[in-house]
């Protein structure tokens, strides 16, 4: 088979909603007012949402518990896991009030930062972060409004109370926008007071992963697990170390050593470093989180476009198609879903560049385990094996009985050809499985039975669903003691009756 077919019964059926489908790229969908009701949530899911993602930076908790009641009550409907991010704003800097609520900042004048508004003249800033004045050197940049108006520090006040910029990149800056200070070693906290209540009310209310924005070091992410064990060490979240400052694309190594999965955040990322790096940028990440074998999202205007419009561009379908061959696990969508006008048709969109890009991308089998962290050998030695005769019998699925997610992982880092199905007994390991690249996840409380009762179940399941068909081939992998045996990996062949 060449790249240019897909299996038939890997496609997956646009819109039905009664059919589970088989994964590749996983997509996440930034909830917000556009798709916060139940309807809607029900299309994003059925359109190929894996993942909703609620951005603390907006929403006030008491509506974001609503809304993860809804999207609950639709994944048990349609018996799809479906899992929920939390995106911590980190230290996030935006302006104050602006008097008038906008000023233009024009090219050659100056405005200056101050601590404290001392009169109404919008040339007066002030910003969230009360170390800006402390922080900044003269020949520094200021970027305001996501980099669109540029300024550079000219000249500290002796009293220490004010900077003042020259505005070398006009335009109109409005009040809370964001604020970029790029190379500035920023003396605040990584995790702030607003994060640890927002943290805090993620893990009370079982969320499956946790970002953190503005990452600059491994200690960040470190510190964050430490709040996460300390609040409730038996329910510990997928950890996203959201890559926007050019600090954590210098500490990169040291931060996979230590995080569960990556985000490129190219919004900020696209501020902080020059913009027109972002693409090498984006691919030099994902090369070194498949290396490491860490899971790894490409974010925002994917096809922002598509906010307003019912196409995306050209270049955003391209850019969705090299971000999936690239390697990235998941593509995630911003305002698209959140407040855009037709968040289902986004989605499905992304859907169908992505299918379209997958039979590209490249397998990634011929890497030696030892380069991954935590690498079991047993675990790399069956799953490559499984692969290999998965893909040398033409075989459907790759089915794995699954406890921990390890094999899963393991599987989805070889990128091979056949779907992989997970199948566990565990709602939050299913849950957290919604980031794996190839890995559709079923629940099923066949937690160490037989092979025989799991088989069923796998070939049921595949028919009802429109995935299986007699004849068709399925490769199981997994450990032994899930289906009732002993302590040893076992591999077997099964064809549908
Ligand atoms: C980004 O900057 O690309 C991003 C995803 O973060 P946020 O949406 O929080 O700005």
């Amino acid at each position: 088979m060449t790249p240019f077919q897909l299996k038939e019964s890997s496609m997956s059926t646009p819109g039905d909603s009664s059919h589970r489908k088989l994964v590749k790229t996983r997509i996440i969908a930034t909830m917000g007012p556009a798709c916060e009701d139940t309807d809607t949530i029900r299309n994003l899911i059925v359109e190929g949402v894996d993942i909703f993602r609620f951005n603390f930076a907006h929403g006030q908790h008491e509506w974001l518990g609503d809304i993860l009641e809804r999207i609950r009550e639709v994944s048990a409907e349609l018996k799809t896991p479906v899992a929920v991010l939390g995106d911590l704003s980190g230290p996030k800097i935006r302006l104050g009030e602006i008097p008038g609520g906008e000023v233009m900042c024009t090219e050659g004048t100056t405005v200056q930062f101050v601590r404290q508004p001392f009169d109404d003249n919008p040339a007066n800033l002030t910003c969230t972060y009360e170390k800006l004045i402390d922080d900044v050197d003269l020949g520094d940049r200021i970027l305001l409004a996501d980099g669109t108006v540029g300024l550079l520090v000219t000249g500290k006040a002796d009293d220490n109370n004010s900077v003042s910029c020259l505005v070398v990149e006009p335009g109109v800056i409005r009040s809370r926008q964001g604020v970029n200070l790029p190379g500035v070693k920023l003396s605040t906290p990584s995790i702030t007071d607003k994060d640890k209540a927002d943290l805090s009310w993620a893990l009370d209310n079982g969320l499956n992963f946790i970002g953190l924005s503005f990452v600059r070091s491994a200690g960040d992410i470190t510190e964050l697990k430490e709040l996460i064990t300390a609040h409730n060490p038996e329910v510990v979240p997928v950890v996203v170390a959201k890559i926007e400052k050019t600090e954590a694309i210098a500490e990169l190594e040291s931060i996979l050593e230590v995080t569960d999965a990556v985000m490129v955040a190219r919004g900020d990322l696209g501020v902080e470093a020059e913009i027109s790096r972002v693409p090498i940028l984006q691919k030099e990440i994902i090369t070194r989180c498949n290396a490491a074998r860490i899971p790894v999202i490409t974010a925002t205007q994917m096809l922002d476009s598509m906010t307003q419009n019912d196409l995306p561009t050209r270049a955003e379908v391209s850019d969705v198609a090299n971000a999936v061959i690239d390697g990235t696990d998941a593509v995630m969508l911003s305002g698209e879903t959140a407040i855009g006008e037709h968040p289902a048709s986004v989605v499905r969109m992304m859907q169908k560049i992505a299918d379209e890009a997958e039979p590209f991308v490249s397998t990634l089998k011929g890497r030696r385990s030892h380069e991954f962290r935590r690498a079991n050998p047993v675990t790399e030695a069956v799953t490559l094996g499984a692969t290999v005769i998965a893909e040398e019998l033409d075989a459907d699925l790759i089915v794995i009985p699954t406890e921990t997610g390890r094999t899963a992982l393991a599987l989805s880092g070889l990128r091979g050809k056949v779907p992989i199905l997970a199948v566990t007994h565990d709602q939050a390991l299913a849950r957290k499985l919604c980031l794996y690249w190839g890995v559709t996840c079923v629940e099923s409380k066949l937690v160490r039975q037989s092979a025989d009762a799991l088989l069923q179940f796998v070939v049921q399941w595949g028919l009802d669903n429109g995935i299986l068909k007699t004849g068709n081939k399925i490769v199981v992998v997994g450990h032994a003691n899930w289906i009732g045996g002993g302590g040893h990996d076992l591999l077997m062949v099964h064809e549908v009756p």
